[in-house]
């Protein structure tokens, strides 16, 4: 195999490809750029313009109607805000200052100096990229001492790092599993996974939010007309910042004979006494669940992701997922700065008491003052239902207004009924803020 070549072209493809190629060579032959007088069989047939105009995909018209809705109340977006600086705990939105909640900086290592200057000295000695794959271009020693410090932290035997989390999701779980496997997962599980879902051509199925006894019965039923059979959990729910009893999920994946996979992405340095995650939470082994999941934008304060777990699981990813072998390492700054991190563990207690203590007076004050916050545990996101897309959206701008910076969540995020203004923390909010947050956010949806 090598880098270049695709995967099997089916045979109609590659007549269509060998017939473009024909159809080139006669223009540039007759030093025309326009398509060629001899007419394929295809350009006789009728094509609606909506099958070969963008501005005419479904996608884009439901995205105007909803640039045309907003305009009409007087609404700009609240999405694509430019940061002029460091977005953490803090931010500045076109020279104003915000506190913010809409960054996953939860431990404030994006900026930190150490962070920084590993990022820059990794540029500085391996440049800005690795360019290739690292198994045609090779490796740098930060993309193995970063696995390896991932490996320990989950303690199994290896990790392997992806250019992007969603990625990570995406290619381990499309290439693992294929048609004759089961694939089931929460049903408020991350885009992601759905997506390396529908890649792998498994059989989908999901159960109601962190109800382990809906999935002992669902597996029950399901198990035995499958090979393989992957349960797919994340460790913080990225909607709701609530979490899973995972010492259930552990003992049905052993009863069953099914994989487990927990996605990490907001619960490494927000769960457990150190920071080490929901493992650390429940005191669980590493080898209780199959494939620990997580990213390195959040907690890990740089870009990528990652899979840590046996041998067999993380070799066979990287020689073989298509989104490893086929993809460029991880850059140099990117790896050093999530290394950085990492090796600052010893030191993530501190601030991740203080992460969890924000959470906790947050939810704590928004209860008192009669704000829905649905299931949240406080930790890490608690978002503020509001009812309605509408309201959700009116919510977020009046924050705004007032120097607080937090996104909404619209259907089809969410249900209608369940849009919200999402809420993460940061070990780096004052008690002070948390407090004139909570104030401020229910005399602006009481004004609602
Ligand atoms: N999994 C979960 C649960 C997430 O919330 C996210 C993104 N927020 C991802 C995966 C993808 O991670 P990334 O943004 O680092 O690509």
């Amino acid at each position: 195999m090598t880098q270049n070549t695709p995967p099997a072209l089916g045979a109609s493809m590659k007549d269509k490809l060998i017939q473009q190629a024909r159809e080139r060579r006669l223009r540039e032959a007759s030093g025309s750029t326009a398509a060629p007088a001899t007419h394929t069989l295809q350009d006789a047939v009728a094509v609606p313009a909506q099958h070969y105009r963008f501005d005419l995909h479904p996608g884009y018209q439901q995205l105007q109607l909803m640039r045309q809705g907003a305009e009409r109340m007087g609404l700009s977006s609240p999405f694509f805000k430019l940061h002029d600086q460091l977005a953490d705990a803090e931010t500045s939105i076109g020279g104003a200052r915000y506190i913010n909640y809409a960054s996953y900086n939860y431990l404030g290592y994006s900026g930190h100096p150490e962070v920084a200057a590993a990022a820059k000295a990794a540029i500085d000695r391996y440049g800005t990229s690795v360019s290739a794959s690292r198994a045609v271009s090779g490796e740098r020693p930060l993309h193995r001492e970063l696995e390896q410090a991932l490996a320990q932290l989950y303690e199994v035997d290896d990790a392997v790092t992806f250019v992007s989390g969603h990625a990570t999701n995406v290619t381990s779980i499309g290439y693992l599993f294929g048609p004759r496997d089961l694939i089931v997962h929460d049903e408020l599980i991350h885009n992601s996974v759905l997506q390396g879902i529908q890649l792998s051509g498994a059989r989908r199925l999901s159960f109601p939010h962190n109800d382990s006894q809906a999935l002992d019965r669902l597996l029950s039923e399901q198990r035995g007309q499958f090979e393989r059979v992957l349960v797919v959990l994340e460790g913080i729910y990225s909607m709701d910042g609530d979490y899973p009893d995972l010492p259930k999920f552990v003992e049905l994946k052993r009863r069953h004979k099914v994989f487990l996979m927990v996605d990490e992405a907001h619960s490494l340095g927000v769960m457990g006494a150190t920071g080490k995650g929901i493992r650390e939470h429940f005191g669980l082994a590493g080898d209780d669940v199959d494939m620990w999941m997580g990213t390195l934008s959040k907690t890990l304060s740089s870009c990528g992701g990652y899979i840590a777990g046996e041998s067999a699981l993380v070799e066979h990813l990287r020689f073989l997922a298509p989104g490893f072998l086929y993809s460029v390492g991880m850059p140099p700054a990117a790896a050093a700065a999530s290394l950085a991190a990492l090796r600052l563990l010893p030191q993530w207690g501190e601030r991740v008491a203080a992460l969890q203590a924000r959470g906790q007076q947050f939810l704590q004050l928004a209860r008192a003052a009669g704000l829905d916050t649905a299931t949240s545990t406080g930790l890490a996101v608690i978002p503020v239902i509001t009812g309605s897309s509408l309201k959700a959206t009116l919510l977020s701008a009046a924050l705004f207004r007032r120097g607080i910076n937090a996104q909404p969540i619209l259907y089809p995020a969410v249900p209608e009924k369940a849009a919200r203004v999402r809420f993460f923390m940061s070990c780096q909010h004052t008690q002070e803020q948390i407090a004139d947050t909570v104030r401020i956010v229910a005399e602006e949806l009481a004004l609602l």
